[in-house]
């Protein structure tokens, strides 16, 4: 079956750095938002709906920014909707200035 691959960005350019040859150009003026948990629900819904092989691509900014409450979150949300027969790999573009021990283990689930 074929895989369906989301790439998300919790922080939307956000990053704790701001790299001069930065393209996501990750500038201070912008308002700090968080990628609302109901939404990425319906994504994680709505991918297991249609494929048993859903891989996530976290990308910024520096997506770490969502901390750690965000990313457990999300699991309980993978484990609420992943069936026994269904597979989730999730990647992670970092800068890893951020991650913790906690945060490894949820990218590697
Ligand atoms: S660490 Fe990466 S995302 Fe952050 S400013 Fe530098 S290049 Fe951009």
């Amino acid at each position: 079956m074929k895989e369906l691959t989301l790439q998300i960005k919790p922080v939307g350019n956000h990053c704790n750095l701001r790299c001069s040859y930065c393209y996501a150009m990750p500038f201070k003026s912008q308002k700090f938002e968080i990628l609302d948990l109901k939404f990425l629900e319906k994504l994680i819904k709505e991918a297991f709906e249609i494929t048993n092989n859903v891989i996530v691509s976290w990308h910024g900014g520096e997506p770490t920014m969502a901390g750690l409450d965000y990313f457990e979150k999300y699991i309980s949300i993978v484990k609420k909707y992943k069936k026994d027969n269904q597979h989730i790999v999730n990647m992670i573009q970092t800068n890893a200035t951020l991650i913790t021990d906690e945060i490894a283990k949820i990218i590697n689930y």
